[in-house]
């Protein structure tokens, strides 16, 4: 009988003369049998269009702080793009309404028809953009941007964004196989880009330009005037605009204006929005693009080969969002108002600091007088003073030497968090 047992044994695991059976034990519960690789296993090796795509340097960053803060240690975190605030009562309540009516199914892979109405009436009343139901696709907003990446973009095509930028452009860029080019924004210019760059840039190649506004990472709000003039240019060369407006309610001096408003501008843009940021709605994924009927079509093509539609039983909801009481929104963007001049105060009043004031959006993005990364001065600051922000390097060449700090956080946290950068600050 034993012997019969060790025949099934693999040869290394056998018991050597001498050695205990509970050796042998240990051996054979090292690798489970499942996991061992057979001959001619090879691991999946990675797609090449993946090769110069970095992983999501913030996220990265937050996973590190989850980290550190389920180890105990108090941390103060400027790094997340997302409100602190609870999702508004009358939403949530419209959510728990569809699941106990059992909504729970596959929805039209563009979106429930109300959800689609009410975003397009939104958008024709609040941005001005000549749209209807037919124009609006529903689905998250990062989604939105690499599907059009996807969409609009082939091999070898140039796409001209601003420098500093939210970091996945780059990403969702690349994936299509085509070329970011970044114009260089300054800080003494509030980061807005300068038109007469963009035409500079222009090549050929040229398919596509992203605008962001407000801006992730620098909180600037494009003006009026500048946003004409790169439509101009637009027409001029036939370019697609991909303009991502997902801070367009987070806005506290002068006026969001969206492209697609413009004249001529409506067919050749993609104006990318969602629940996100206006309503704390982060972990709901709802978001839209509105475009031409022949793109959303494409974008369409895409989404049912993908997700096949976003999640049913939050559309209700969202139709809520939209067309339900504003009220907690507007005390949401006051609150965001007084953080963000407190938190410019403060940071002023720091030695080797420097900070515009921006008009939207809820992120600062200081300018440090020192010579190290920002890499290594946000790791740093994470590990001496316990404080996370984002590193400037994150958002392109120009964001180093800056530091991007989202004051999406209490009060106290702000005061807490500022006081403790002093510290580092002038201890560097
Ligand atoms: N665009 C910008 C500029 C963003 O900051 C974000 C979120 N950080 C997104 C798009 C993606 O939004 P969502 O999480 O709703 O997909």
């Amino acid at each position: 009988m034993a012997a019969k047992k060790l025949s099934k044994v693999p040869e290394e695991a056998k018991t050597k003369k001498g050695e205990k059976p509970a050796v042998v034990e240990k051996k054979l519960s090292k690798v489970p049998e499942e996991a061992k690789t057979k001959k001619g296993d090879k691991p999946a090796t990675a797609a090449k269009r993946l090769s110069g795509v970095p992983a999501s340097g913030t996220v990265a960053l937050s996973n590190l702080v989850s980290q550190m803060k389920s180890m105990g240690i108090d941390i103060v975190s400027f790094s997340m793009g997302e409100p602190d605030f609870v999702t508004p009562e009358n939403i949530i309540e419209a959510c728990k309404e569809s699941l106990d009516k059992g909504f729970t199914h596959y929805t039209p892979s563009a979106g429930i028809p109300e959800l689609r109405k009410a975003i397009a009436a939104k958008a024709f009343s609040d941005n001005r953009i000549p749209c209807t139901a037919k124009n609006v696709l529903v689905t998250p907003c990062k989604h939105a941007i690499f599907m059009s990446a996807l969409a609009f973009l082939d091999p070898g095509d140039e796409v001209i964004l601003p420098d500093p930028s939210w970091v996945s452009y780059e990403a969702c860029i690349k994936l299509a196989g085509a070329k970011p080019v970044y114009i260089p924004t300054k800080f003494d210019d509030n980061f807005i880009i300068d038109p007469s760059h963009i035409s500079a840039a222009i090549t050929p190649k040229t398919k596509m330009i992203i605008l962001n506004s407000p801006s992730n990472p620098t909180g600037s709000v494009i003006p009026c005037e500048t946003i004409k003039d790169i439509s101009r240019i637009a027409i001029e060369h036939n370019l697609t605009v991909l303009s991502d407006e997902i801070y367009e309610s987070i806005i506290y001096e002068g006026k969001h204006h969206s492209m697609a408003a413009l004249p001529e501008m409506f067919e050749r843009t993609i104006t990318i929005s969602g629940l996100s940021k206006t309503y704390a709605m982060t972990g709901w994924r709802l978001g839209w693009a509105i475009a031409s009927e022949k793109s959303i079509k494409e974008l369409d093509k895409l989404q049912t080969h993908s997700i096949s539609c976003c999640v049913s039983f939050t559309q209700p909801a969202a139709v809520e969002a939209i067309t339900g009481p504003q009220k907690e929104k507007d005390n949401m963007v006051k609150e965001f108002r007084k953080r963000r001049d407190l938190a410019v105060d403060l940071i002023r009043d720091i030695k080797g600091l420097d900070v515009n004031v921006p008009k939207g959006a809820f992120y600062l993005f200081p300018k440090y007088d020192s010579k190290v990364k920002s890499e290594v001065l946000c790791t740093k600051m994470l590990e001496e003073a316990h404080v996370a922000v984002t590193p400037g390097s994150a958002f392109g060449p120009c964001g180093e030497g800056f530091f991007r700090l989202s004051y999406a956080a209490s009060e106290d946290q702000i005061r807490e968090g500022m006081s403790r950068i002093k510290k580092f600050m002038n201890n560097l």
